[in-house]
């Protein structure tokens, strides 16, 4: 984990899941807190040995990999922690995670792991898009939903911490199949993103980028080019095709193996996305049949 300064009060913390720091006067503050406490450790090692306060705590939304860490922190520190409407909910109530991904029913304890599951946190403030002064930080949030439902970027002194809203291309390789919960509201996220001017920008996973464009084109790119496979891949089941088989196979075609519970759950969440993503393009419908939900291609009149 390196220490990076990015200008003068702006730093981050290079890791598997980037957590960034920003200084203003006596106060520090934190954007995400990593998995868990052993990152955490690692990170209030760090401010130490460079002698800067910690003080404040923000989190871009609410997966475990970005919170995990958090409650460490509140046990050391007297902390004011910020999050998105929402997402705030599911700090405080972690298995509200493990449950969405599992459709409602109760989580089976294997599910209760803490790749999905953080401790829980305390949130002092819940906020929404837009500017903001909190004892002395003044910044901009952007809702940038799509990979998680209010999910915030923030701005400040020049730098943007975007959390999860795009992604560094070795993840999007990695992945095959990015995590998203709507891919019209990601893809409408990555828009906007090239609309923000800033001095650079800090993903949740990869490098700060001065120039991030290129990084978000390709992550635009990986959507449209899954969205056409999977338009493609239904438009040619004339019969239809039911949920079941849309996420195996697309999961076969890209090569996601899934041996646990746990990863196939994310991987149905993410294909689902994209099939809502092209019923809200009007490219297919979907319909109930023998108590499957099933899709077809829209047929031109
Ligand atoms: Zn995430």
């Amino acid at each position: 984990m390196n220490f990076t300064t990015l200008n003068a009060t702006c730093y981050y913390f290079d890791a598997v899941v980037n957590i960034g720091y920003v200084r203003h006067e006596d106060k520090g503050m934190l954007i995400d807190a990593g998995i868990d406490d052993s990152v955490m450790r690692k990170v209030l090692k760090e401010l130490r040995a460079n002698e800067l306060p910690i003080t404040h705590l923000f989190i871009t939304h609410a997966h475990a990999d970005h919170y995990g860490g958090a409650q460490f922190l509140q046990k050391r520190h007297d902390i004011t922690t910020i999050a998105p409407k929402f997402e705030a909910a599911i700090l405080q109530n972690p298995t509200l995670e493990p449950l969405y991904l599992f459709q409602g029913n109760d989580p089976l304890q294997e599910l209760h792991n803490k790749f999905l599951e953080g401790k829980p946190i305390q949130v002092n403030q819940e906020i929404e898009a837009g500017e903001h002064n909190i004892d002395g930080f003044s910044f901009i949030t952007h809702l940038l939903p799509g990979h998680s439902y209010h999910q915030l970027a923030m701005e400040i002194n020049g730098i943007l911490f975007a959390g999860d809203s795009y992604f560094s291309e070795e993840q999007l390789d990695k992945h095959k199949i990015p995590y998203i919960t709507d891919a019209d509201l990601t893809l409408e996220s990555l828009h906007k993103l090239k609309e923000i001017t800033c001095d650079g920008a800090v993903p949740g996973h990869g490098v700060f980028e001065q120039d991030f464009t290129q990084t978000v084109e390709k992550n635009i790119e990986c959507h449209e080019t899954l969205l056409n496979w999977l338009e493609n891949f239904i438009s040619e089941a004339e019969e239809g095709i039911s949920h079941e088989t849309v996420v195996s196979e697309m999961c076969e075609h890209f090569a996601v193996k899934n041996s646990m519970l746990s990863s196939w759950l994310l991987y149905r969440t993410a294909v689902t996305a994209y099939l809502i993503g092209l019923i809200k393009r009007e490219k297919i419908e979907h319909y109930m049949e023998r108590n499957r939900w099933k899709f077809k291609k829209v047929q031109s009149e």
